[in-house]
């Protein structure tokens, strides 16, 4: 069944486009948006505009942030030479959920997978080893906003590398590259302990399980 009118039908079909939403539920939320103020409409519009405009890359991090570098690297107390590589801005907030790590992150945007089309040039994997390496130099107006950047904002390199891919083919593949990448720095690289569930995404882990797999990390 489709609405008499062209124009929700369009909202619905954008509707369907979002991850998770079949038919039935963009109908409903279309009828939602329908009844709503017509300022409210205007403000969630806008706020869609607005993460595509507004938001950027941390330019250390690759995480999501409104400024040059986000929070978690300009953070006093984070340790800048443990760093978790994870996917995805989300996996980021599963972490920082459990309340359990101290040091700093890299987005990779992604992860390997042959079948997509997707190799290491596609990810932030350039930038990972700049960072692991020492070779990262923090953009001038950035230094002084990160405490562990030295005068010249040159960063330390890494002492531990964490793989936090998700539990399944691309991550495992994605893990297995950067291993191979990243050993000859020095750094030691853990993975995240198992049990956590295979094929799964690790932003739905709950935090105990989670928490559970950072803190039996092992070497590879
Ligand atoms: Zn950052």
């Amino acid at each position: 069944m489709a609405f008499t009118s062209e124009t929700v039908e369009a909202l619905v079909e954008q509707f369907t486009k979002l991850p998770t939403v079949g038919r039935k539920t963009a109908q409903r939320l279309a009828a939602f948006v329908l009844k709503m103020p017509r300022e409210e409409v205007v403000e969630l519009a806008r706020a869609l505009v607005n993460v595509k405009d507004k938001v950027r890359h941390c330019s250390v991090c690759g995480n999501v942030t409104d400024e040059v570098l986000c929070g978690i690297c300009t953070h006093s107390r984070r340790d800048a030479r443990t760093i978790c590589v994870v996917e995805e801005p989300n996996d980021v907030m599963a972490f920082e959920r459990t309340g359990e790590y101290g040091g700093v992150y890299h987005v990779l945007g992604g992860a390997i997978s042959p079948l997509e089309g997707i190799g290491p040039d596609d990810l932030r994997v350039r930038e990972l080893v700049a960072r692991v390496s020492g070779a990262l130099v923090l953009p001038e107006e950035a230094r002084a906003r990160v405490p562990a950047a030295g005068d010249d904002g040159t960063m330390p390199p890494a002492r531990e590398v964490i793989l936090a891919m998700n539990p399944n083919v691309e991550g495992d593949t994605t893990a297995h590259y950067l291993t191979l990448l990243l050993k000859p720095f020095g750094a030691q690289i853990t993975r995240l302990a198992r049990g956590l569930p295979i094929g799964g995404d690790l932003e739905y882990a709950d935090e105990a399980t989670l928490a559970r797999a950072l803190e039996g990390r092992m070497k590879v």
